[in-house]
């Protein structure tokens, strides 16, 4: 059955194709057909149900005010820059540092011993990027991630991440495989005094067979536990491999929340020299990892827990509406990835919304929104009391009445005006996401034109994620063109 189409890429020439979502079987599928390599039908999402909740979150951005590049409509991803077509603001910047590294894994396609030169901009270039961000209007990115290669390699690091507050980004993250800050605890400390806001650790399981560096990794998060610095676990799941492990992998990192923030689960996108063979052997997709968490945590967690990114729209805009001021807005395709938040108490996990009603409280929040672009200034108050109020009946509707968590991290942002709570929200919970980075066999250009998560290049352009990894790959040309 025929659900919508999108435009997506020929997975042998990239040539741009009209592409059907079909639903079938219970599953969504993606077809289409290139004149010259035939007729594609690949799976898009395994669970139908769960894909028609997700769509109920649809949310369009309005891009930037300042593009770097004019397309003309039809040609994406032809000419990424950010371009005048591109639908959403710069969420996280990613800048890759360098593609040297101090491991050698065999499956890697991005290092400089299988690209056979080494790509790192200077310092200067990078300053430009980080400066190019930060001009972005109407709102500046507000979160760089130093990403590689890895990053470590490099002797300018903590320049760069004090740069990076000094030119106001509120969040500075570092993606990285954690053997330097295993190795010395001296070094973690000065990432911390730098200004890092939190490490983003590839952690692929808890075990050696799943994980090689197991023990390193293991000594990284103690590390970033003695010292204070927050660290988010980022596995790439891989069907066969280490999707029995998620439930452990949570548990981890519960048991670590003196550190650990989230996980943010990666499933595995085919890019780079994976056959189809590979594709249909260790695919997994977002609802089949939702329910091996669900089977691993025994239903603590389950499939119905998470949301798509999109959801958390209605607060942006009750902020804008409240302050005056335009808010960045995670308007990501509401197929790219889900998440929740699960307190960690004594009882142990609790999953955010046995504690809210979240989708009658999102409800809420839109009303108040309503009220707040109707009452105007005057009657600002008058409408927060009434929300607030509506609100409440939110909790009273969840599962578990203990709310107090939530309820500080609401009341010291809307009432306070303290933004910074948000932060306080995310030491006390932890939160597990994922996000399901495209490749040839799934590729959908509606989602990589929502996309919040783009990397900055050496010649002043922005390139969001699935372009520059997959599709086009833009990664291979800023590289090999910017090589030393
Ligand atoms: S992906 Fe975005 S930036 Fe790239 S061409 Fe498409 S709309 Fe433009
Ligand atoms: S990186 Fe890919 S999967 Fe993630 S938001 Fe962007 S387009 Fe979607």
């Amino acid at each position: 059955m025929k659900i919508k189409t999108t435009k997506t890429l020929c997975p042998i020439c990239n040539a741009i194709l009209e592409g059907t979502i079909t639903e079938e079987g219970g599953s969504i599928w993606l077809e289409r057909s290139c004149p010259e390599h035939g007729h594609f039908r690949d799976v898009y999402w395994s669970d139908a149900e769960l894909w028609h909740r997700f769509e109920r979150y649809d949310s369009e951005g309005r891009g930037v005010e300042n593009p770097n590049v004019v397309n003309p409509p039809g040609s994406c991803p032809e000419n990424c820059g950010l371009c005048s077509s591109h639908k959403s603001g710069t969420l996280l910047a990613n800048i890759d540092l360098t593609n040297r590294c101090n491991l050698d894994c065999d499956f890697c396609f991005a290092n400089a011993r299988a690209c056979g030169f080494i790509y790192e901009p200077s310092f200067d270039q990078i300053v430009g990027m980080m400066k190019m961000l930060r001009s972005q209007k109407p709102v500046p990115a507000p979160a760089v991630q130093f990403s590689g290669g890895e990053p470590t390699m490099r002797d300018d690091l903590m320049e760069l991440i004090r740069t990076a507050k000094e030119v106001g980004f509120p969040q500075v993250q570092l993606a990285t495989n954690g053997i330097k800050m295993a190795q010395d605890i001296g070094y973690v400390e000065e990432l911390k005094a730098a200004g890092l806001s939190t490490v983003y650790l590839h952690f692929d399981g808890v075990t050696k067979e799943t994980n090689s560096k197991v023990k390193s990794d293991e000594k990284a998060v103690r590390n970033c536990e003695d010292v204070g610095l927050g660290v988010v676990l980022v596995p790439t799941i891989i069907k066969g491999r280490n999707d029995h492990e998620t439930g452990a992998i949570i548990r981890y990192a519960a048991d670590h929340i003196k550190a650990v923030r989230g996980v943010n689960f990666q499933p595995i996108a085919f890019t780079g020299a994976a056959s189809e063979e590979d594709m249909q052997r260790e695919r997994i997709t977002i609802p089949e990892l939702l329910r091996g968490i669900e089977n691993q945590t025994d239903g603590v967690i389950r499939k119905s827990d998470f949301y798509p990114v999109p959801c958390v729209v209605p607060f942006t805009d009750l902020v804008e509406a409240y302050t005056g001021q335009p808010q960045v807005k995670f308007t990501t395709h509401q197929h790219c990835g889900a998440a929740t938040y699960v307190f960690i108490t004594d009882k142990g996990m609790v999953p955010i919304n046995r504690m809210v009603d979240v989708e009658s409280f999102f409800r809420s929040i839109e009303n108040m929104t309503e009220k707040l672009k109707k009452g105007g200034q005057l009657n600002k108050y008058k409408s927060l009391i009434e929300g607030i109020r509506e609100m409440n009946e939110s909790f009273k509707k969840s599962e578990q009445g203990s709310a107090a968590q939530f309820w500080k991290l609401i009341g010291k942002t809307l009432v306070m005006q303290n933004f910074d709570a948000l932060r306080d929200f995310h030491w006390n919970a932890l939160f597990i996401g994922t996000m399901h980075f495209m490749d040839r066999y799934n590729y959908d250009i509606s989602r990589v034109q929502r996309c919040c998560i783009h990397y900055a290049t050496p010649d002043g352009k922005l390139i969001p994620f699935c372009t520059y990894n997959s599709g086009p790959v833009y990664r291979e040309k800023v590289w090999s063109t910017h090589r030393k």
